[in-house]
């Protein structure tokens, strides 16, 4: 068997092995089988990253707001430069159809890069003028802080966490997600040629209750950016608070699609399917809860079967795939094990509620079919708990009072979508839902970064975007003169 390659870690500018020397696979979801070796980080690799983004932070902090642009634009022009390996990377790695590596992930991740170099010029303190004390305020950077994120979109919100970070004047310590490590590490590798100073950013590999639960810790690290499941962040939380750090969670989410039966028919069947099982129905801002008003119940059911039925899964690194393989065989069960509580709990599976089992090179991939659920109470466990998979379940209503209380009724309150012909509805419900994005007539529909991103109730702490997270990773410092 070809020896298979090993994933590094990136301290001070330099690619280094963990300090333990111990490695652990990881896995191709398509096929099942581990294709490279991650570096199980432990503390000893993280003192190693603090100390060299300390001894960078002095410079890199007085590097002219514009100047400190250029590596990270120049980072965005080499993964530009090297599209198509991050493309096949991506896929490889997470199990996503290369389709939406290209549409999505790869140019989505560059974009971030730039747009926060942009807000490292814009980005800054406030005047104040009163008649007798004229003020300003300094938004100044922490030093050394930490990003951490998941696996749904690896390279995408591995970006968005350190560019702020970086543009504010901040040196980072960086760790992807231990499923998914190989984009951050191909991006690791082009950090010297970007022209970022020795330090200034520091990647580090490893599994969640090792090296993430160790940066959490660490007493020279003020603040973390995190993004992954609520019992992780929650776990992080309270590990920063006993250490008084400053942290953003973007947490999970149990999102509300709401279809009224004034609104444009097909629009909506497309949209709630999209919302339900885009990238295998991983994206915390999935619509995995779908309501549908009584009159029209039936014919959107039909067709949202039918349309769910043509989604094209198979190979992800095949160009026509749409649906592609769930992320690890653990991430599987977990979905599987959900579909059968549905069972259980007396739901009805109108399609899919099965592993697919490929031929040729696929067939022990991890490949679950986009599945579609009805007769459950919103009040049951496959209704209430995030299953992070292609599975959506179907509910009816009768009236909006019962669509906002169905919508509420559960701890998240990460986004939702309504499809309605009225706008005075729309605009209605958007203000009563316990979100804390609300899109109207369309699903997942972003201003760039400028709108704040982030969660109501257990889907987050904080609000991220480009002026939220630059405000996240520096402090204010109010100076005030006599005029
Ligand atoms: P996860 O919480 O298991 O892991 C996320 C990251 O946290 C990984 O890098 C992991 O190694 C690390 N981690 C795990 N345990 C840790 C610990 N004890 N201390 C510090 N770090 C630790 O999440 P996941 O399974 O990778 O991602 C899926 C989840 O992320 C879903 O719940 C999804 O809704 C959520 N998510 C949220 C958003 C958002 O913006 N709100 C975006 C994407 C994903």
């Amino acid at each position: 068997m070809a020896k298979l390659e090993h994933i590094a870690n990136f301290i001070g500018g330099q690619m280094k092995p963990p300090v333990s020397g111990d490695y652990f696979d990881t896995v191709e979801p398509a096929t099942g089988k581990a294709y490279a070796r991650v570096p199980d980080s432990d503390a000893r690799d993280l003192e190693d990253a603090v100390q060299a983004a300390q001894k960078a932070f002095p410079a890199w902090q007085s590097v002219k707001r514009a100047d400190r642009a250029a590596p990270l634009k120049k980072l965005a022009s080499l993964i530009e430069r090297d599209m198509e390996q991050f493309i096949l990377a991506e896929s490889r790695d997470n199990g996503k159809p290369v389709s939406l590596c290209r549409a999505v992930d790869i140019p989505r991740g560059i974009a971030n890069l730039r747009a926060y170099a942009d807000a490292a010029s814009t980005f800054g303190g406030q005047d104040y003028d009163s008649p007798a004390l004229k003020s300003y305020t300094l938004r100044q950077p922490y030093g050394v802080v930490a990003t951490i994120s998941p696996w749904n979109l690896p390279l995408l919100l591995f970006t968005w966490k350190f560019a702020p970070a970086l543009a504010s004047g901040n040196c980072v310590i960086a760790k992807p997600s231990e499923v998914t490590p190989m984009t951050a590490y191909m991006l690791s590798a082009l950090v010297n040629e970007a022209g970022f100073p020795p330090g200034v950013f520091n990647v580090l590999h490893g599994k969640g209750a090792k090296i993430g639960a160790a940066i959490t810790e660490h007493p020279d690290i003020p603040a973390i950016s995190f993004t992954g499941g609520t019992a992780t962040g929650t776990t992080i939380y309270k590990g920063a608070s006993a250490r008084l750090k400053k942290v953003s969670l973007e947490l999970g989410g149990k999102n509300p699609t709401v279809v009224f039966d004034d609104a444009n028919f097909d629009e909506a069947v497309e949209g709630a399917k999209t919302a339900a099982f885009a990238n295998q129905g991983q994206v915390c801002l999935c619509g995995s809860r779908l309501f549908v008003q009584d009159s029209i119940y039936d014919r959107f059911r039909d067709a949202l079967i039918k349309k769910t039925e043509a989604i094209k899964l198979g190979d992800p690194s095949d160009k026509d795939t749409q649906h592609g393989a769930t992320v690890s065989a653990e991430h599987m069960q977990k979905i599987l094990c959900y579909i059968a509580l549905a069972r259980d709990e007396g739901g009805t599976i109108l399609t899919g509620g099965r592993r697919r089992i490929l031929p040729g090179r696929c067939k022990d991939g991890y490949f679950i079919e986009p599945t579609v659920i009805e007769n459950l109470p919103h009040t049951c466990r496959t209704n209430q708990e995030e299953i992070f998979g292609p599975v959506v379940t179907l509910m009816r209503f009768t009236d909006e009072a019962e669509a906002v209380a169905m919508a509420n009724g559960t701890q998240y309150g990460l986004a939702a979508s309504i499809w309605t012909g009225d706008d005075a509805r729309a605009r209605r419900m958007a203000a009563q839902l316990e979100t804390g994005i609300v899109w109207i007539n369309c699903w997942n529909r972003r201003d760039d970064l400028r709108t704040p991103f982030g969660g109501y109730k257990k889907s987050g702490v904080g609000r991220e975007g480009t002026y939220d997270s630059m405000a996240f990773f520096t402090q204010q410092k109010t100076v005030s003169m006599p005029k």
